[in-house]
């Protein structure tokens, strides 16, 4: 299916999703394909605390006729939990955000020896060797070591994986390699870039809590947080959007994509924004 011309109102943004150098399953070009298959016009590839598949989607993006913006999600820590702020529009050139895609890869090297070691003591032997089996040429992450454990037989899918030895909290959950959240925000800006606030709604935190992050990421120099991850809980958009105005940010939208066949998180596919708070391309 090739891309139609459609009026601006009806552009569908995808700002958030995920390649084979990170933990998504496509390639750079397999995912620029299916983003135009699905009819999306303007992506950003925020692979995790990488730009390294940028070029080659952004050489597809120019071949299919989709428009493309930089972007990054960044693991960060933010009172003792894994928060992701996702920088868009960056300019990947910056002395800045050249240092901290190192950093991050270093950090994310430190933290995969500290999980491996993690789950050693609980049992699991050579899941080191076994996660980085999984993450071929992209950065090794939670999800690689997740598929060991089920290669292993130790779990039964990936799911429980996260649910027993890695999701928040377990075992194989280890933070403190991370930066503070704040700290990553005011890099994005050193960039150039949009600080987000990715998917608030998968921390699980009580609205109030929600709130305080939120005013602290503002204050750091957040710009808009995702009031759209993939499709939502009704009602759950309009929801993030009053907290996105009372503390007066833009709202983003994005699939998460990760992979084919997850069918809450496709490329394009989730409800329009909220018209009640600016969209996050309106500040680029
Ligand atoms: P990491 O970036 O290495 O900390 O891994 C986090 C990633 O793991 C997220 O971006 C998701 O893609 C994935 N993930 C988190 N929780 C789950 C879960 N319960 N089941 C499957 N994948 C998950
Ligand atoms: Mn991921
Ligand atoms: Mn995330
Ligand atoms: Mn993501």
């Amino acid at each position: 299916m090739g891309v139609c011309p459609i009026s601006p109102a009806h552009n569908i943004y995808d700002l958030h999703c995920h390649s084979t150098f990170s933990d998504g399953s496509l390639s750079p070009e397999e995912l620029l394909q299916r983003a135009a298959d699905k009819g999306v016009n303007t992506l950003a590839l925020t692979d995790h605390d990488t730009f390294a598949g940028y070029a080659r989607a952004e050489r597809q993006a120019t071949a299919l006729g989709l428009h493309m913006v930089t972007g990054i999600e960044l693991s960060t820590q933010w009172a003792g939990r894994g928060i992701h702020v996702v920088g868009l529009n960056i300019d990947l050139q910056s002395a800045v955000m050249c240092e901290v895609v190192q950093l991050q890869e270093r950090a994310r090297e430190e933290r995969a020896v500290a999980i491996a070691e993690r789950l050693s003591k609980a049992g699991v032997a050579a899941a080191l060797e076994g996660a980085r089996r999984y993450a071929g040429e992209g950065a090794i992450g939670r999800p690689h070591f997740a598929r060991y454990l089920v290669e292993s037989g130790v779990v039964a899918n990936m799911s429980q994986a996260f649910k027993r030895y890695l999701g928040a909290g377990k075992v194989g959950d280890v933070k403190n390699r991370w930066p503070e959240m704040a700290q990553a925000v005011e890099w994005i800006r050193q960039g150039g870039g949009v600080p987000v606030l990715a998917h608030p709604a998968k921390y699980k935190m009580t609205r109030t809590k929600l709130c305080v992050l939120t005013e602290q990421f503002k204050e750091a120099g957040g710009l808009a947080i995702e009031v759209i991850s993939g499709k939502q809980p009704v009602g759950l958009a309009e929801n993030l959007a009053r907290i996105a105005h009372q503390f007066g940010l833009a709202g983003s939208c994005g699939s998460d994509f990760h992979a084919p066949g997850q069918i809450w998180q496709e490329l394009g596919r989730f409800d329009p924004m909220p018209s009640s708070i600016p969209a996050v391309w309106e500040l680029w």
